[in-house]
């Protein structure tokens, strides 16, 4: 764990394996932090927030600028730590790493655009001035989905607003979380702006994070269960809160597009990370106008692809996290053939050519899903397309936004009034039109409805970290 600027273990002394799921093999052992190790993190912060705060943004952002130099130049051994411990092909997980490190350089550019307002008063002798001011010590915690993205995009707009961190990652990527703190540290950031607590039970250690009053804000990403309880916990103190949850994606291919184009795009969007994204197409309705080229170009592609270890040439397909995600997808599965949905490829955990020692679910379409089906309205986080017909365009809006979620969404079209259309009565934060990546570190990301609250990246991000302070003054 990484507190106050210093490697330590865990005050028990206990440790936890860190595995490998495309192997089952252990790679690493890791300190079992508990309350008393986060309530020393904790400490760490709110002793150099003081300090932190009153520092320039210029002086801040010189920081951000060398942990974004020094995560690109240690870009392969990061992605290769990550495809290790999380299971990525390593083209995906370079591409993670340069999106973390976008997130650094970002945030030490808008670090000096923090900027505050005056506002006419109707009394003569009144000024007003507006300052936004850093809210103080904050708490973070992480997935393990996209174990290095998701800790810059808190850390980085944190550090650049004024704020100090505590950081408590997944237990399934504690490797990840470390590898990021070793180049926050070789950027020299000042002893307790950051630290790591890493653990394998994460309740008490939440709990402290919701009692403690000098946490001003919690940050949370991961699924909306846990979010939920967390928020409702948070308002006892009123914590800020940020909340980046689940998602159930629906993919809309119109009439008028073209179905090949959309196929690829679902291809490369549904099996991303295996499906273990939160913005992963869940529900893909396509004209029926569109359906048989469709469905034929998406069988052919998910057909040809390969899965096994992402170090591996050509895997696109690596393992689902552990044996519990793997069991989900397969009854997500089963409960939709059972209730008449058609196989059209996979349906399978994968266990020839030593697959059986990892978590590997073979990639699936679905034909025929309807309302009734699991997998209509759970987020299935695996490599699974489920493909719904629809004939008339005037229900569309109502079946895409009939989810408890609102994270992202897709339409494909050809028609500039159906992009708008879609664009503006899609209920979800995020509508990718013809684009199956709508996501950067200079755009807001995040979630309506049950997806979350808050939004990381851009000049939205920072908002969260900030409190905004009015000032009269009476000349
Ligand atoms: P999760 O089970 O909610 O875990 C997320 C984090 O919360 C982990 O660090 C976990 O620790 C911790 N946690 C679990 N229970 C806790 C508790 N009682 N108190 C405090 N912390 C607790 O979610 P996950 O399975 O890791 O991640 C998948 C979910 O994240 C999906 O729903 C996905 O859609 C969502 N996600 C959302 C976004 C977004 O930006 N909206 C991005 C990525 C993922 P342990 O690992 O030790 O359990």
């Amino acid at each position: 764990m990484f507190i106050n600027g210093a490697w330590i273990s865990a005050e028990s002394g206990r440790e936890f394996p860190s595995y490998n799921p495309a192997s089952g093999e252990i790679i690493g052992m890791v300190p079992d932090g508990e309350a008393i190790d986060a309530h020393k993190a904790i400490d760490a912060a709110a002793g150099a927030f003081p300090k932190w705060s009153s520092q320039t943004a210029y002086q801040r952002s010189q920081f951000l600028y060398r942990a974004h130099a020094l995560m690109m130049e240690k870009l392969e051994h990061l992605a290769a730590v990550m495809t290790e411990e999380q299971g990525k092909p390593i083209q995906a997980a370079r591409n993670e790493v340069r999106y973390a490190a976008d997130f650094l350089i970002w945030y030490a550019e808008e670090a000096k655009r923090i900027y505050g307002q005056t506002i006419p008063s109707d009394r003569a002798d009144q000024r007003f001035i507006v300052l936004r001011q850093p809210v103080g010590v904050v708490a973070a915690i992480t997935p393990w989905n996209y174990p290095i993205s998701m800790i810059t995009r808190k850390v980085a707009p944190a550090m650049a607003a004024g704020c100090t961190i505590v950081l408590k990652p997944a237990e399934a990527t504690p490797l990840c979380a470390k590898a990021v703190f070793e180049i926050l540290e070789a950027a020299g950031i000042p002893e307790g702006v950051v630290n790591l607590v890493t653990a394998q039970t994460p309740g008490p250690i939440g709990e402290l994070f919701l009692t403690d009053p000098r946490i001003r804000k919690l940050t949370f990403t991961g699924s909306t269960g846990v979010g939920k309880m967390l928020a409702r916990e948070a308002a006892e103190q009123m914590k800020r809160v940020s909340l980046e949850l689940g998602g159930h994606a629906p993919f809309i291919v119109c009439q008028d597009a073209d179905p090949k184009r959309a196929a690829t795009g679902l291809s490369l969007v549904k099996f991303l990370n295996t499906g273990q994204a939160c913005i992963s197409p869940n529900r893909v309705f396509v004209h029926e106008g569109a359906m048989d080229a469709f469905i034929n170009e998406l069988t052919r592609r998910v057909s040809a692809m390969k899965a096994g270890s992402g170090f591996d040439t050509g895997v696109r397909i690596g393992p689902l996290v552990n044996e519990a995600a793997l069991d989900k997808v397969d009854r997500q599965v089963r409960d939709a053939v059972a209730k008449g949905a058609e196989l059209v490829v996979g349906g399978r955990r994968m266990t020839e050519e030593g697959l059986d020692r990892g978590f590997f679910y073979a990639p699936t379409i679905l034909r025929g899903v309807t309302p009734e089906m699991v997998i209509y309205r759970e987020e299935t986080f695996g490599p699974v397309a489920p493909i719904i017909a629809y004939n008339d365009a005037d229900d569309l809006l109502a079946m895409a936004n009939d989810t408890r979620y609102g994270l992202a969404s897709y339409v494909y079209t050809n028609d500039l009034k159906t992009a708008f259309t879609l664009f503006e009565g899609l209920e979800f934060a995020i509508v990718g039109i013809n684009d199956i990546n709508p996501t950067s570190a200079a755009a807001p990301f995040g979630g309506m409805k049950e997806s979350g609250l808050g939004r990381e990246g851009g000049i939205q991000g920072l908002d969260d970290y900030l409190e905004t302070k009015l000032g009269g003054f009476s000349i």
